[in-house]
């Protein structure tokens, strides 16, 4: 299957061959047709899968052809958990739509002005994507006119859920025509979003990736034992000092501690930076732009902050505290191994984080691989960690590698298996089989994903807080 083939407009295969896309990826081979027959879809699909084009693609067809109405308000609406999706979201279909005439993308973010947000929404929009909250204020004020949306896209819907939007996402959706062609994206899609689909979406075609998971195969996966916060500050400042690692985003559970940690970091030498809700959106961006562009080689984040982070130079993820649900590991350790790339996920396990361990094992189907680092080897035994010993010749992104530099030499405790940590899974960017696409009526499929908080106690880093909005770019 070829891009060309999905009858998709000129300019806007123009565009995909300028990103240099060569073909579709499963869950865009499976979703587009549909999506442009103009269905209702409802799609399990991780950040990773190439979601966002699967949806703008679509989105940016309508637009090819002029609205039947004469109003300015959005044409397409696209829901996102956090700021930084919904930037990458508006950025996306920047590049998607860039060959096509005064499109016009705005996105509509908590924290900025309203003055300067309601200027943008006096305007004519083409696509508005915007966070749940702040969104909602501006239809309680009677400031959007949604009389010619022709779609709506609910990117990461069960990230919604979690954070506590439920309902300002189905008074979003009633603010809507009932006319609208409607696209739920979600990385699990039973449960409560299951029952939301049934609300917001009509006879629905169920796009599923069989075994999302095993994209993640070109992501290794390791788990470093630790005694205790002592034992896990100097791993990682180890660990980073690994030439191998290019740019890392160090996941860690609490705001204050990814300052503080940051802060750390930074005294220890390493271009370092925290990413989380209570900073301003000038900072958050500022902080997103210095790791695009490679001048942040370190990047320490709290869950909902990172959500989204597309850096193609991230090579590892450390999870310097565990995720409390076990999704959010997969979501965490898809921020390295981007389109297509090889990334190595590594987590600090202590001991009271056994269990939590076990269930991300079980969520994913993957055991993790149990490393030590030589010198910085856990007092406990009871892991019967393996041992990874690597002379520093090898190459492969291993943590082994210092071991030659600045690790003391000791030999492998007896009993131990001792293996070369070189072998790291081949590139493999998107299964190209085990799409299975089916109608709602057949229901939704089981997953094993674990209860996550729901209230709006979550909300303080997504909506309303900081952020802004601006005009994404007038194409002309
Ligand atoms: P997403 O899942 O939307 O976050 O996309 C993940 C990454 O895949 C992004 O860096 C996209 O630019 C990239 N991508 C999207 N579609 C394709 C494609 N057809 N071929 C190669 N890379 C792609």
């Amino acid at each position: 299957m070829s891009f060309e083939n999905l009858n998709l407009h000129p300019l806007i295969v123009k565009a995909i061959a300028d990103s240099g896309y060569t073909e579709p990826t499963p869950i865009q081979a499976a979703a587009i047709p549909e999506l442009l027959a103009g269905s209702d879809v409802m799609a399990s699909a991780q950040t990773g899968s190439g979601k966002t084009a699967a949806f703008i693609l679509p989105a940016l067809q309508r637009l090819t052809e002029p609205s039947a109405l004469k109003t300015r308000g959005p044409r397409i609406l696209v829901l996102t958990p956090t700021r930084e999706l919904a930037l990458q979201v508006t950025a996306a279909a920047d590049k998607y739509g860039k060959h096509m005439q005064r499109l016009r993308t705005v996105s509509i973010l908590g924290g900025m002005p309203y003055p300067l947000q309601n200027k943008l929404l006096s305007q004519p929009i083409d696509i508005l994507v915007a966070t749940p909250g702040r969104l909602i204020d501006h239809i309680d004020r009677g400031r959007i006119d949604f009389s010619r949306l022709e779609m709506l896209v609910l990117d990461e819907a069960d990230r919604m859920l979690d954070m506590g939007f439920i309902e300002d996402v189905e008074k979003i959706a009633a603010a809507t025509p009932a006319s609208r062609q409607t696209l739920l994206f979600s990385a699990t899609l039973e449960g409560s979003i299951a029952k939301l689909a049934k609300r917001l979406l009509k006879t629905p075609k169920l796009i599923q990736i069989a075994e999302p998971r095993a994209r993640q195969e070109h992501i290794e996966q390791r788990v470093h034992h630790v005694d205790d916060l002592a034992h896990k500050k100097r791993l990682l400042n180890h660990l980073l000092r690994d030439t191998e690692v290019n740019q890392a985003i160090v996941f860690i559970a609490t705001k204050r501690d990814a300052d503080s940690l940051a802060d750390e970091l930074h005294a220890q030498g390493h271009s370092a930076s925290a990413l989380h809700g209570d900073m301003g959106q000038r900072d958050r961006i500022r902080t997103l732009t210095r790791l695009r562009t490679g001048q942040l080689r370190v990047l320490v984040a709290t869950d909902v902050a990172a959500r989204g982070i597309d850096v193609l130079g991230i090579t590892h993820v450390i999870n310097y505290d565990l995720p409390k649900i076990a999704e959010d590991y997969v979501h965490r350790i898809g921020r390295t191994g981007r389109a297509g790339a090889t990334g190595i996920a590594i987590s600090f396990a202590g001991g009271k984080d056994t269990v939590q361990l076990r269930k991300i094992e079980r969520f994913t189907g993957k055991s993790i691989t149990a490393h030590v680092v030589a010198g910085f080897e856990p007092s406990r035994t009871r892991h019967a960690p393996k041992i990874t010993y690597k002379s520093g010749s090898g190459s492969g992104g291993s943590v082994g590698n210092n071991y030659a530099n600045d690790a003391p030499r000791r030999s492998a405790p007896s009993g131990n298996r001792v293996f070369k940590d070189d072998a790291r899974p081949a590139s493999r960017p998107y299964a190209r089989d085990g799409v299975k696409t089916r109608s709602w009526s057949d229901g939704p499929e089981r997953s094993t994903r674990s209860a996550a908080p729901s209230g709006r106690s979550g909300r303080p880093q997504a909506g309303r807080s900081t952020g802004s909005g601006r005009p994404s770019r007038f194409t002309s």
